[in-house]
Order: C-alpha cells, then structure tokens, then sequence
C-alpha cells in the first residue's frame, strides 16, 4: 500500500500503510534511484520493502535512508533496513549521537518498552542547511532543533511544489529527549518561512497548501 502525494513522493509506511507503531515513512524517487525517508519502528520492514516495489522502485536502488530525527518511532525499522539494502544513512550529528550508541532514553525508545539496535551514520549534518545529491537532484536537510537536538527537516522541489519532510514538527517536548523550547520556537518559525506547498508530517498525514501548511505550523508557536 502506498500514496502518491507528487509523481515523484509517496508515502509508504505508518498506521494502514505498514504497522501501528510506525511513524509515516515517505520515499523519495528520481528516475530509478530513491532516498528513504525515516525508518518507523520497525514493525513490518517486509511490508513496507513490498510498499517501495509498489512505486516502481527496486530495493537495490535505495541511496539514502534520510533520518529527521533519532525518535524510535522514526529509526527502530532503520537497522533491520540496512541490513538488507546498500543505502547510505544520514542524521544530523546531534542526533546521530544517540542512534550509534543505542540510547533508549533519547531515542524514546523507554517510552515505547523497546531498545532501539544502534546503527552507524554514515552521513552527519553539521550545518543549519546542508544538501544531498539524488540523481542530480538536490534534497536539502535543513536543522529544526527544538523536539530533539539534531532534528532536520528534508526539503525537495517536485513537480513544481515545494515539499516539506516535517515529521515530528508539533513536538512534543520533553526534558528526557532532551528538548529546547526556544530552539522550538525559532525552528517553528524557521519552517514557516520556507513556504512549503505540501508538509509531509510524522502522524498529522500530509498537509497540502501553502495556507494549510502555515496554519498547521503556526498553531504549535
Ligand atoms: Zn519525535
Ligand atoms: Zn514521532
């Protein structure tokens, strides 16, 4: 099961699309090569591989598993995914941090009764905007910190639209993930100003319309 949000996004995993647990997961292809975005949980890598055929991609050609944040419901999937495909994997370095350690209270990962399988980051982010090349397009990862420390936001022009991976842009925050609420508000507005045509959110679904957008951002300041 899959939705086609451009000809070029899907989303693949979450709730209906691969289990309850998952955060959406959504997939990036540019001809015959693809970029993940996010992992879920991990309930059900076989359905959600199945999910990424449906949209004419073959798993080999998986790049990147691009990471928004280190939140278990958004990288638990990510390391039984690695170890089928050969796809390069990147995170902000902040959040990188608690993914190559496997630490349960960062990642959130308590709060779900589950350890999270620690991975490698073979890609950090370091700067507030850095770029990664998908067949000659540019996905732009851009520093959201605030619901985590190295939370980013990917960013990528597609038919004409501007797409925004958000995830977890409504929060929430906690002490035990480490949140900022000032970071949080200036990230929150940072992510307004980018004027994006289509939010692809974490659990919210996907937003479209550069109002919409606004609106669904503006109401967590
Ligand atoms: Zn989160
Ligand atoms: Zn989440």
């Amino acid at each position: 099961m899959h939705e086609k949000i451009t000809s070029e996004v899907f989303q693949i995993g979450g709730p209906y699309f691969t289990s309850n647990d998952d955060a959406a997961v959504y997939l990036v292809r540019v001809d015959d090569s693809a970029a993940l975005i996010d992992a879920g949980c991990g309930g059900d890598p076989a359905r959600l591989l199945d999910n990424v055929r449906e949209c004419g991609v073959i798993c080999e050609n998986i790049k990147y598993l691009l990471i928004t944040h280190c939140h278990i419901d958004h990288t638990g999937g990510a390391r039984a995914l690695i170890d089928i495909l050969d796809c390069r994997v990147a995170a902000h370095k902040l959040d990188a941090v608690f993914l190559e350690s496997g630490d349960n209270m960062a990642t959130a990962a308590t709060w779900y009764g589950r350890t999270i399988k620690p991975f490698k980051v073979d890609i950090k982010f370091e700067a507030a905007r850095e770029e990664i090349d998908l067949n000659g397009r540019v996905i732009t990862a851009i520093h959201v910190p605030g619901h985590s420390p190295g939370s980013v936001v990917f960013e990528f022009e597609s038919d004409g639209k501007k797409v925004l991976f958000g995830q977890d842009v409504h929060g929430p925050l906690h002490p035990v993930l480490k949140s900022d609420q000032n970071d949080y508000i200036r990230s929150l507005k940072k992510m307004m100003a980018l004027n994006a045509d289509i939010l692809c959110e974490g659990h919210f679904g996907i937003i479209r319309g550069k109002d919409e957008v606004r609106r669904f951002i503006e109401s967590y300041l």
